[in-house]
C-alpha cells in the first residue's frame, strides 16, 4: 500500500504525528493508499517554511513569478492524463470528467499568468498642485487553502496559482479522502521551478485545519466544502483576525418554464444532476417544473436517466462512476428509501444497483423523485448524490419564490424560450450564478465563482478579480515632489483640501 507524504519547503516529507487515514478506490472498495494526518507542529512547519519563502517571494519580480507560471502551465498539460487517472483513481468519477476537472483548474493558471495586468494598480496625476496618488495592490503573506474531495485538483488550482501569482506563499491542505492530486500538482510546480515553501501541502483532518485557523503567520484562508464546516471556518479564521473566503454546499434548482425546448431541458437536467454521480456544488439537485411542463419533462429526464452507463471511471463505456465512499453511498441511498414515505413519487429508484466484477465498489445507481415536498428530507438536505428531486409549481413567480426560499443560493438556471421572463430571472433568482438555458453556469476563469446565502461566506467570490482582491490587499500612496524654485508651504493647521 502506497504511503502519501505532507510536501513542505519543496519537496516530499514523511508524516510524523503516527495518524493515517485510508484512501480507496471507490470502483472498487480496496484501500490504496494511507495518507499521513498532520499534528499542530507538522502544519507549524508547513506555515513556517511558507513564511521563510515569502521574504523573497513576495517582493520578486512578476517577470519571474510569471516564467514559473507559464511553464507551470506547460507542464500542466503535458501531464494531464496522469492528473485525470489519479483523481478517477482515488474519487471514482469517470476519465473525460477528471479531464474536464483539470481543464477548468488550468483556466485559473492561464488567468495567474497574466497577473502583470490584473496588478497594474491605478495612478491619478495632480490631484493637488505637485501631488499624484497611486493605488497599489500587495500581497497577504501567507495563505492557508482548505479544499473538499469533489474537486481535488481544480479546486486547489481556484486558489494557489491566483494567490502566488500576487506574490503571496500557500499552505494547501487537501480532502484527506482524495488528496494524491495536490502532491502532483505541488511536485510539478517545483519542476516548473516555484521556489522552496512557496507552495506546501499539508495532509490532514479537522485537527491540521484547526491549527492553520488559528496560526498567527496565517494571513488568509480560502476554504471550499460543506455548509457547517464553511460557517466554521468563517467564524473561527474571522475570530482569529484573518481574512476569509468560505464557499459551502448547495441545492442548486433548475426552473423549466412550459415555453421551453423540452428535450434541450431534461438532456440539460440529466446531465447536470448525475454528472460525477451528483457530487458536484453545481450539480442540479431540483427541477421546478412550470404548469403544463411537468408530466412531459419528469417522462423525458426518465427516458435518458435510464440509459446511463454505470461503472468504473476508468473503463471508456462508462458515463457515471462510484461515490466516494461506503459511508456516503450508505447515506444517499437513505434519502431515497425514506422518500415515498415523506410524499415523494419514486419514478427512479438507484439504490439497489450493482456492477459485475466491481461487487465491493460504492455504487449507486440514478434515482428520480418527482412531486417532492418541500417539507422532506430529500429536498431539504444536500445529498450530494445522483438523486435528481422534481418539484411542481403552477405560475413562474411560484417557482421563482419557491426558489428563493432555499437557504442556499449558489447556482440556478431557467430553461425557456422568453427573453423577458428569462431578463426577470436574473434580476430576481437569489443565487451568485445564474445559467440562461445554461444548467451548470460555472464563471469561466476571469469571471469569479461564488454563492449567495448559506452557500457562501465572506465577502469575496473566488478566482477572477475577487480572487485578486482577496489574495492582495490595498495601498493608496500619495506623493509630492516639490519644484526647488517654489517657496516653502509653511505650517497650516488647516484640514487639507
Ligand atoms: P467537507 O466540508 O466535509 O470537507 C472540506 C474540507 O474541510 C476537507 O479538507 C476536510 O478535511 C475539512 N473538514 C471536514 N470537516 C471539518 C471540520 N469539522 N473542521 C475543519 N475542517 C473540516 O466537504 P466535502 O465532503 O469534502 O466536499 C463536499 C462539499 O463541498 C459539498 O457540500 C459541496 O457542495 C461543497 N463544495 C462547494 C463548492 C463551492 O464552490 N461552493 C465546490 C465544491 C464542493
Amino acid at each position: 500500500m502506497k504511503t502519501l507524504d505532507h510536501w513542505i519547503d519543496g519537496k516530499a516529507v514523511a508524516g510524523t504525528s503516527g495518524a493515517y487515514g485510508p484512501v480507496t478506490d471507490p470502483a472498487t472498495g480496496a484501500q490504496t493508499t494511507r495518507v499521513a494526518l498532520a499534528s499542530a507542529e507538522e502544519v507549524d512547519a508547513a506555515v513556517a517554511a511558507a513564511r521563510a519563502a515569502y521574504a523573497t517571494w513576495g517582493t520578486s519580480s512578476l517577470a519571474a513569478r510569471t516564467s514559473v507560471l507559464f511553464r507551470y502551465r506547460e507542464l500542466l498539460v503535458a501531464h494531464r492524463e496522469e492528473i485525470a487517472r489519479l483523481i478517477t483513481a482515488e474519487h471514482g468519477k469517470v476519465h473525460s470528467d477528471a479531464l474536464g476537472e483539470v481543464a477548468r483548474g488550468l483556466e485559473i493558471v492561464e488567468l495567474a499568468c497574466g497577473i502583470t495586468t490584473q496588478l497594474k494598480g491605478e495612478l491619478s496625476t495632480q490631484v493637488s498642485n505637485r501631488v499624484d496618488v497611486a493605488a497599489i495592490r500587495q500581497p497577504l503573506g501567507v495563505v492557508a487553502g482548505i479544499t473538499p474531495f469533489n474537486f481535488p485538483a481544480m479546486v486547489p488550482m481556484w486558489m494557489f496559482p491566483l494567490a502566488i501569482a500576487c506574490g503571496n506563499t500557500f499552505v494547501l491542505k487537501p480532502s484527506e479522502k482524495d488528496p494524491s492530486a495536490a502532491n502532483l500538482l505541488a511536485s510539478l510546480a517545483a519542476e516548473a521551478g516555484l521556489p522552496a515553501g512557496v507552495l506546501n501541502v499539508v495532509h490532514g483532518d479537522r485537527a491540521a485545519v484547526d491549527r492553520l485557523l488559528e496560526h498567527p503567520d496565517v494571513a488568509a484562508v480560502s476554504f471550499v466544502g460543506s455548509t457547517p464546516v464553511a460557517r466554521h471556518i468563517h467564524a473561527t479564521a474571522s475570530a482569529n483576525g484573518k481574512r476569509v473566503q468560505a464557499l459551502g454546499g448547495a441545492k442548486n434548482h433548475m426552473l423549466v418554464l412550459p415555453d421551453a425546448d423540452l428535450d434541450a431541458a431534461a438532456d440539460a437536467a440529466v446531465s447536470a444532476a448525475y454528472g460525477s454521480a451528483g457530487e458536484r456544488c453545481m450539480a442540479v439537485s431540483a427541477v421546478v417544473a412550470v404548469g403544463a411542463a411537468g408530466d412531459a419533462l419528469v417522462e423525458k429526464i426518465r427516458e435518458r436517466a435510464e440509459k446511463i452507463r454505470i461503472g468504473p471511471g476508468d473503463d471508456p463505456a462508462s458515463e457515471m462512476g462510484p461515490l466516494i465512499t461506503k459511508a456516503h453511498r450508505d447515506k444517499v441511498a437513505s434519502y431515497v428509501r425514506g422518500a415515498a414515505e415523506q410524499g415523494c413519487e419514486v419514478v427512479l429508484d438507484g439504490t439497489g444497483h450493482t456492477v459485475d466484477g466491481y461487487e465491493n465498489g460504492h455504487w449507486i445507481g440514478l434515482s428520480l423523485l418527482d412531486k417532492v415536498p418541500t417539507g422532506s428530507d430529500a429536498y431539504r438536505d444536500e445529498i450530494f448524490g445522483p438523486v435528481l428531486c422534481v418539484l411542481r409549481a403552477a405560475t413562474y413567480e411560484d417557482g421563482v419564490a419557491l426558489i428563493n426560499a432555499s437557504p442556499y443560493g449558489n447556482g440556478t438556471a431557467i430553461f425557456t424560450r422568453d427573453g423577458g421572463a428569462a431578463r426577470r430571472f436574473q434580476l430576481e433568482a437569489e443565487a451568485g450564478m445564474v445559467g440562461i438555458n445554461v444548467p451548470i453556469p460555472v464563471p469561466v476563469g476571469y469571471h469569479s465563482f461564488g454563492g449567495w446565502k448559506d452557500s457562501l461566506f465572506g465577502d469575496h467570490h473566488i478566482y477572477g478579480n475577487d480572487g485578486v482582491h482577496f489574495y492582495t490587499r490595498g495601498k493608496v500612496v500619495t506623493t509630492r515632489w516639490p519644484d526647488p524654485a517654489d517657496a516653502p508651504a509653511g505650517v497650516d493647521l488647516g484640514f487639507p483640501r
